[in-house]
């Protein structure tokens, strides 16, 4: 059985804040608002394959309304959603990630980031993929304000 995952999210970008994606800090002026570390990238793949698994959304299990989860670290999350789609017998055949900001760019820390999605899922690198694109300089995204992940996730579980 194969099931597909879809995640998203979008976070403000400030100054005073550590630019986080996927466990990996990237030198920048700016960095991602939120309640927990911010690290959107892994609040996407989160919600991907809590999807992809039918095991509901990282809004339900870790609420920012929770003081349990202010500055939470977003890998460890990450790490602790995929010991429960685990725990259901699932097996990630890939990850497909789309990051968009206009700066900075991301190519130069693809493989670090790839590496490090791959570490908490227990993963081979092949099977994750990282990318970066611009918004071609519209609207917040293009302003510089803001970064928005989008990841596709395909789980397989023996029937
Ligand atoms: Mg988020």
């Amino acid at each position: 059985m194969f099931r597909v995952g879809l995640g998203r999210d979008l976070h403000c970008l400030v100054s005073g804040r550590k630019f986080l994606l996927g466990g990996v800090e990237i030198p920048f002026e700016k960095g991602e608002l939120g309640h927990s570390d911010g690290d959107l990238l892994c609040h996407a793949v989160t919600d991907a394959l809590l999807g992809a698994a039918g095991l509901g959304d990282i809004g339900e299990l870790y609420p920012d309304s929770d003081p349990a989860w202010k500055d939470a670290d977003s890998l460890e999350l990450l790490k602790k959603t995929w010991q429960r789609v685990k725990a259901q017998g699932w097996q990630l055949v890939n990850l497909d990630c789309i990051v968009i900001c206009e700066k900075p760019k991301i190519l130069p820390y693809r493989e670090t980031i790839c590496r490090s999605l791959a570490k908490a899922l227990e993963a081979d690198e092949s099977r994750v993929f990282v990318k970066g694109k611009t918004n071609e300089g519209l609207g917040p995204l293009g302003r510089g304000e803001a970064v928005e992940a989008l990841v596709v996730c395909l789980l397989e579980k023996e029937e």
